[in-house]
């Protein structure tokens, strides 16, 4: 066991703070990596204030983590000492379920391990996520990383990155597609990256004026601001896709509305209470209101060569781990372009 300095809650009101934690001895699978910058995503925050009312405690969260190898298992074939690495949002699964062998082990029938709060497969309890100086994970859930990009902005891409590409690739978006992407937080701006990428025309319906600025540097082609009905009524009936990353309870049938037929809304944001639909607001149009959780590992690596080959990285600001409580308070308000990383240094 090795002993690894952290930031963990104890409970759902505390506030992060200094903690030690025990990772396992290496295993001949592992890789063992020195943690350097880690994303703060808010599924982090859900959890650490356990809005999911799943929380183990103690719980130290991150699963936007990248790094340097720092040692590898007799048997690792993949990784050698130095190389950059990734770990996103989970650690370990079955590998022999149907969702698992498809590369789908975000949905493991046999359950799949979070990078934290999850439950290991060996018995040895709960993981403890990024905001940490070192994490061994089995070589088949780490990815590579490119040295092209700036390594502290790759970071949200283990997280906000494959959760917002994997969806855009299911359902093929592309050139002639009218995209909208609600929320411009951590998840968001990266949808519009992404989508405008693809070829979409993309629109950011957002609650934040504030934020109009920064839409056409992202790609965006328009910028509707939520809370102004009369922007809202101009895009009714308009979007052949609503990439819904929004993180607080809202009205989804607003937003149903601004479909055309055969639209699909597709959820990702995880807000604490249950949505509310009428049958009919998706019987009329034939309209979809669809999920999506993460990425496979195989379209996480996927996804990671493509944003190294089109330059597409998160606009980030880095900040010191003993800032990680202000972090949180500042993303519930919105305060952030648009995503924390801590700089491990500092822990
Ligand atoms: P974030 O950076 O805090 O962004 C959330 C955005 O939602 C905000 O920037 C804001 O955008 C909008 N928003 C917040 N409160 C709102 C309110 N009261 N009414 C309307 N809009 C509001 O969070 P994130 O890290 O992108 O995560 C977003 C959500 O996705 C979270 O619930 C997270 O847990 C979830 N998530 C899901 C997956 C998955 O696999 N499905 C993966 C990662 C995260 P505007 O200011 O532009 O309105
Ligand atoms: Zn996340
Ligand atoms: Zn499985």
């Amino acid at each position: 066991m090795a002993s690894t300095r952290a930031y963990a809650v104890q409970d759902a009101v505390t506030p992060l703070a200094p903690w030690t934690i025990n990772r396992r001895d290496l295993k001949p699978t592992d890789v063992q990596i020195q943690i350097l910058f880690c994303g703060v995503c808010h599924s982090d925050l859900h959890t650490a204030r356990n809005e999911w009312h799943n929380t183990v405690y103690p719980c130290v969260p991150g699963h936007e983590i990248v790094g340097k190898v720092t040692a590898v298992g007799s048997q690792v074939t993949k990784f050698k000492t130095g190389d950059l690495a990734g770990v996103g949002c989970l650690v370990d699964s079955c590998r022999v379920c149907e969702n698992c062998k498809e590369g789908l082990e975000q949905f493991c029938a046999n359950g799949m391990v979070g990078t934290y709060n999850g439950n290991e497969k060996d018995g040895n309890g709960n993981t403890y996520g990024g905001y940490s100086k070192s994490i061994s994970v089995h070589e088949d859930f780490v990815l590579h990383i490119s040295d092209k990009l700036p390594l502290e902005a790759v970071a949200p891409l283990l997280c906000a990155g494959i959760t917002t590409y994997s969806p855009l690739r299911h359902w093929k978006i592309g050139k002639g597609h009218k995209v909208a992407v609600l929320g411009l937080g951590g998840l968001g701006h990266m949808g519009v990256k992404l989508a405008v990428s693809m070829g979409a025309e993309v629109t950011i319906l957002s609650h934040t004026a504030s934020k109009k600025a920064d839409a056409k540097r992202l790609g965006a082609a328009h910028f509707v601001l939520t809370s102004d009905e009369a922007q809202v009524k101009k895009v009714k009936g308009s979007f052949d896709f609503i990439l819904n990353t929004v993180s607080a309870d809202h009205d989804y049938n607003l937003y149903l509305g601004l479909l055309r037929s055969n639209g699909v809304m597709v959820c990702v944001g995880a807000p604490a209470s249950p949505a509310k639909i009428p049958a009919f607001n998706i019987i009329f149009g034939r309209k979809s209101f669809a999920g999506s959780l993460i990425g496979g590992i195989p379209e996480t690596q996927e996804m990671l060569d493509y944003c190294a080959e089109h330059n597409i990285v998160s606009d980030i600001e880095l900040i010191a781990m003993k800032d990680i409580n202000e972090a949180y308070e500042r993303m519930l308000k919105g305060d952030v372009r648009y995503r924390f990383v801590i700089d491990m240094a500092t822990l």
